[in-house]
């Protein structure tokens, strides 16, 4: 038997936008980072290998052939694209030429960042001057520590997990407040899921490991689920993804 987390223990955690103030980081931005005209940029630190798993996720996500991060860290996705999600390519463009500049920042191996996650920036000086700042914060080890099948990995990677934050940031969406719902945001994300064929996300908080709800496990595996769409048979097949919330995070 499983039962379901309260809402405090979410995945891909975030606060709408209308909450960011409350969440407000102090960070000295690179002086590039501003002076940039890309809307998404790579703090100076995120490692390059990091930067091209996100954009061989994105482009083969959105479709854009030639989407790539330049030598100060900005996305320039181009014009061309083939195959791919359209709602993914829409909100990209949307985000690169956006009011906002999304910081992608490395968080792995944090605490407080289960998966992904975005925050409110604020700059450390001549702010009236400058864009307001979100950062995008992302944990390459958890996703590194999912398991399951092997169509529902394909739907929920580093990729994914940045497009559910820019939909937060584009949007303004709203993640689920009760269990069993996907909410606003994985909505769109799921259309893109549709678009790219792959499972579609069926819930969006995640659930104890039947068996695994006893505090004396030194393990908490908890797991997610996700639905692939049969054309066959019109039937819906149940896939699962699982991960030791211990170290990924989410249960406090
Ligand atoms: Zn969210």
């Amino acid at each position: 038997m499983s039962f379901n987390l309260p809402p405090a223990r979410t995945l891909l955690r975030t606060f709408k936008a209308g909450c960011l103030f409350l969440f407000v980081v102090s960070i000295i931005l690179p002086a590039r980072a501003a002076d940039t005209t890309g809307r998404i940029v790579c703090r100076p630190e995120f490692a390059a290998e990091r930067r091209q798993v996100i954009a061989d996720q994105l482009r083969k996500i959105t479709g854009f052939d030639k989407l790539y991060f330049d030598e100060d860290g900005a996305l320039r996705h181009g014009d061309t694209y083939s195959g791919g999600s359209s709602a993914a390519r829409e909100l990209i463009s949307s985000a690169v030429s956006g009011q906002h500049l999304l910081i992608f920042e490395d968080a792995s191996n944090r605490d407080d960042v289960v998966f992904c996650r975005i925050v409110g920036g604020r700059w450390v000086s001549d702010a009236a001057t400058k864009p307001p700042v979100q950062i995008v914060l992302i944990d390459f080890t958890d996703f590194s520590r999912v398991m399951g099948d092997r169509e529902a990995l394909a739907a929920f990677n580093v990729g994914w997990g940045v497009l559910h934050e820019l939909s937060h940031a584009v949007h303004d969406s709203l993640d689920a407040h009760r269990a069993g719902e996907v909410g606003e945001c994985e909505e769109l994300i799921n259309r893109m899921r549709r678009e790219c064929a792959v499972a579609e996300r069926a819930e969006y908080f995640f659930t104890f490991y039947p068996g695994t709800e006893r505090s004396e496990f030194k393990t908490r595996y908890v797991r997610l689920a996700f639905d692939e769409q049969r054309p066959e048979t019109g039937k819906k097949r149940r896939l699962w993804l699982m991960w030791d919330a211990v170290l990924v995070g989410g249960l406090k």
